[in-house]
C-alpha cells in the first residue's frame, strides 16, 4: 500500500472543507469555554458578550475567524482589544477537524475524536493563560474515555489486550504512575492537574499509544524550555506550565500516533 495516496476525490474535498467550517463553529464555542471556565461561568448563559464592556454580541460579531480579522481585533462597541488567541483556537480547530475528518472519515470514532480535540484544546489554553488543568474538564473526559472503551472498544487502541476497557485503565494506569513519580521527583515542577491529564490522555488513547504522547509531550516540552531559556525569555527558576505539551501531544497522537508507533518499531 502506498504511503500517501495520491487522489482526493472531490467529496472527500467537500467533506473536509465542510468539517473544517464546522472546526471554526467549535473554536468559536471553546474560546468561550476558555474565557468562562476558569471563572467558575456558565457556558450557556449569559449569550456572548464582549468580556471588557459586556455589550451583547450580535451574528455580526460571532463569525469565525472574519469577525476578528474585520474588526482588526476590537470590541465594536467599546474598542478593547480581543485577544488574539480567539483568531488562533478558531483557525487551529478548523485545520484539526479537518485532518480529523481525512483520518477517521464520517464514523463513530470521528464524533469521538472531535470530543476528544475540544476537550484539550480547552485544556491547552486554560493552562498556558491560567497554569490551570480543571478537574470539570479531566473528570468528565475520563468517564466518557472509559465508557467508550467499555462499549466502543475503539480502533485505535490496538489490538493488545484484546478488551478495550484493558487497554485504557492500562494507559491510564502508565499515564497516572510516570507523571505521580514525576510530580514526586520535580517537587512542584509538575503539578496534579498533570498527574490527572496524563491519566485522562491514557484512559483516552490507551496502551501503547499512551508512551508515545507522553514521550512527545516531553520532548516538545523539553524543546520549548531550552529554547526559552536561551531566548531569555523565561528565567532558570521560572516554571513552564506542561498540560500545553501534553495536550498537543496526545491531539498528534489521536492522528498520527500509530503511525508514529510503526516508525519508531521499524527502526529498532
Ligand atoms: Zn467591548
Amino acid at each position: 500500500m502506498p504511503l500517501i495516496t495520491a487522489t482526493i476525490s472531490p467529496v472527500e474535498i467537500v467533506y473536509s472543507v465542510i468539517s473544517a467550517l464546522l472546526g471554526l463553529v467549535v473554536g468559536s464555542f471553546l474560546n468561550v469555554c476558555i474565557d468562562r471556565l476558569p471563572h467558575g461561568e456558565s457556558i450557556l448563559n449569559p449569550p456572548s458578550h464582549c468580556q471588557s464592556c459586556h455589550h451583547r454580541l450580535v451574528m455580526a460579531d460571532l463569525i469565525p475567524l472574519f469577525s476578528y480579522l474585520r474588526l482588526h481585533g476590537h470590541c465594536r462597541y467599546c474598542q478593547s482589544s480581543i485577544p488574539r488567541r480567539i483568531f488562533w483556537v478558531e483557525l487551529a480547530t478548523g485545520i484539526i477537524f479537518a485532518l480529523l475528518y481525512q483520518h477517521y472519515g464520517l464514523s463513530a470514532e470521528l464524533g469521538i475524536m472531535v470530543l476528544y480535540t475540544g476537550m484539550f484544546i480547552i485544556i491547552f489554553v486554560i493552562d498556558l493563560e491560567h497554569g490551570l488543568i480543571l478537574n470539570k474538564i479531566v473528570y468528565p473526559g475520563m468517564m466518557f474515555a472509559l465508557l467508550v472503551a467499555i462499549f466502543l472498544s475503539p480502533l485505535w487502541l490496538g489490538d493488545w489486550p484484546s478488551s478495550g476497557i484493558v487497554n485504557a485503565g492500562i494507559g491510564g494506569g502508565i499515564g497516572f504512575a510516570i507523571f505521580l513519580l514525576l510530580t514526586i521527583i520535580s517537587r512542584g515542577g509538575m503539578g496534579w492537574g498533570d498527574v490527572k491529564l496524563a491519566a485522562f490522555i491514557g484512559f483516552t488513547i490507551g496502551f501503547p499509544l499512551v508512551l508515545v504522547a507522553l514521550i512527545m509531550g516531553a520532548i516538545l516540552g523539553g524543546v520549548v524550555a531550552v529554547i526559552l531559556l536561551v531566548t531569555k525569555k523565561r528565567g532558570r527558576r521560572e516554571t513552564i506550565p506542561f498540560g500545553p505539551f501534553l495536550s498537543l501531544a496526545a491531539m498528534i497522537t489521536l492522528l498520527w500516533g500509530n503511525n508514529i508507533l510503526h516508525w519508531y518499531i521499524g527502526l529498532l
